[in-house]
């Protein structure tokens, strides 16, 4: 579904990833780990394309993120095919990012109407079926302002799930929460991953999670990939030093 082939991105002189070669399978949930700065919420802002490449290619579902114009230059797709692409990635944020001036039902089912062209009855009577799915099916006319960053989260969830995504983007969904909540939104995405074919790539620093939900779990470092592999191996017995070194400080 998703195919890294030499990918390489910098920012300005900052090589921030480099020779850069994977794939996910359908269906298949991977977890990148690192240090802070190793390039791993720049990989999901690739896929997303709310970054451009610098080197390389990414292919969603074999359609290239790039083609070359007239010039022989790599340029983005056009913004048209992003937007058609965008609709089949949910991504769901560290500051969860809804609407503000938007009720929670408004939020939901905003893109569902105006993207995939859903009556407003549908997208409703959807909206609150995910609701209840978060736990949260009394907060439909609430503004996000009167909501805790949890029930935020599990808006911004419900919001990304209302699209139906084949792709769901996690990008350190809980790093910005209170301790006690942390768990109430990442039992409901093991949820999602148990009883959805929905392909994951998730960042998290929360490993008992990745460990659980993630088939794969790759290991970066300096824009490269250190040590790849299933997360019983990765956590349990890592291969390389740095991995060790990594996990040690975090577990
Ligand atoms: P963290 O766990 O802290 O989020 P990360 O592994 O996700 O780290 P990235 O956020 O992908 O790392 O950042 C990788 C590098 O790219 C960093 O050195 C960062 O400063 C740089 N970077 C990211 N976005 C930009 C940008 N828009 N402009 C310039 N540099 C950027």
């Amino acid at each position: 579904v998703i195919e890294f082939v030499d990918v390489e991105k910098s920012f300005g002189s900052n090589v921030v990833l480099k020779d850069l070669n994977f794939q996910v399978a359908q269906g298949e949930r991977v977890t990148l780990i690192g240090p802070s700065g190793s390039g791993k919420t720049t990989i999901l802002r690739l896929v997303m394309t709310l970054e451009e490449l610098t080197g390389g290619y990414i292919y969603i579902d074999g359609e290239p993120l790039t083609h070359e114009n007239r010039d022989g230059k790599r340029v983005p797709v056009s913004k048209k095919e992003q937007k058609k692409l965008r609709t089949r990635i949910g991504m769901v944020f560290q500051q969860f990012n809804l609407f503000p001036n938007m009720t929670v039902l408004e939020n939901i089912i905003e893109a569902p109407i105006h993207v995939l062209g859903q009556t407003k009855k549908d997208a409703i009577a959807k909206a609150h079926s995910l609701l209840d799915q978060v736990g949260l099916p009394d907060k439909a006319d609430a503004h996000p302002s009167s909501l805790s960053g949890g029930q935020q989260q599990r808006v911004a969830i419900a919001r990304a799930l209302a699209m139906d995504p084949e792709i769901l983007l996690l990008d350190e969904v809980t790093s910005a929460l209170d301790p006690e909540v942390v768990d109430d939104v990442l039992n409901i995405l093991r949820q999602v991953a148990d009883t959805t074919n929905v392909t994951m790539l998730i960042v998290t620093h929360e490993m008992g999670f990745a460990r659980d939900v993630s088939h794969k779990v790759m290991m970066f470092d300096g824009g490269h990939v250190v040590e790849e592999g299933p997360p019983d191996k990765i956590f349990t017995n890592p291969e390389q030093e740095r991995t060790r070194k990594f996990l040690s400080a975090v577990l």
